[in-house]
């Protein structure tokens, strides 16, 4: 799209959608939101989280960088942003669900990938997909001999893993979490297809999460 005229087309559809035609709504978003979940998903524009779960406003309380990834938990003064919404959602909004939604064919995964040829990709990509080096560091060890797609499309679920694990490094999420009042999961969007897989932790797997049309196929 290079015309930014269809976009202000779309901001009234959205209008008409959410104010005009759902008064209720409008209203009861005005005052507070309650959102079902924190979604943590990558700033690539294939993957709009919103679109794919099909929500409403108010729906969805999300983070977006790139390669959807989570620092680990802590404590210096740098400026925090994913923290900040971690803490936000979890500690005040008290959600129910962190969703980390990775997906094919990830622009931050690829550099990641390249970045273990040594090759620098950005003045802040590198550092900041860093993060997810121990996924890498074990794709490039266990599929070796594989392609590099196979090996990036293995990084990406790894990488989903990875940041699984560092949310758990908060203290307030893990807290949560074994009083079984906060759930995470790891969803993979292939893009291709259209299909979400989610990752079953009692068979470390990545499984169908929901048949790709209504009528199963
Ligand atoms: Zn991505």
């Amino acid at each position: 799209m290079s015309d930014i005229s269809d976009l202000i087309a779309g901001i009234s559809r959205f209008q008409q959608q959410h104010y005009g035609e759902n008064p209720e709504l409008a209203s009861a978003l005005k005052k507070r939101q309650d959102p079902r979940a924190l979604l943590i998903g990558c700033s690539d524009s294939r993957v709009d989280p919103a679109l794919l779960t099909d929500c409403s406003p108010g729906d969805l309380f999300m983070v977006r960088n790139v390669a959807n990834l989570v620092p680990p938990y802590e404590q210096n003064s740098g400026y925090h942003g994913v923290s900040s919404a971690l803490e936000y959602a979890v500690c005040f909004l008290k959600v129910a669900h962190i969703i980390v939604l990775g997906h094919s064919g990830c622009g931050g995964i690829a550099s990641l990938m390249e970045t273990a040829k040594g090759k620098m990709v950005g003045e802040f990509i590198d550092n900041w997909v860093d993060i997810a080096a121990p996924a890498r560091d074990k794709v490039l060890a266990e599929l070796a001999e594989r392609p590099a797609e196979e090996q990036a499309r293995a990084c990406e679920k790894e990488a989903i893993l990875v940041s699984l694990q560092n949310l758990m490094t908060f203290p307030w999420i893990r807290e949560q979490v074994e009083r079984q009042q906060l759930s995470l999961h790891g969803w993979y969007f292939n893009i291709g297809t259209g299909q979400v897989k989610f990752y079953r932790d009692e068979t470390g797997t990545f499984e169908v999460l929901v048949q790709r049309y209504a009528a199963g196929n």
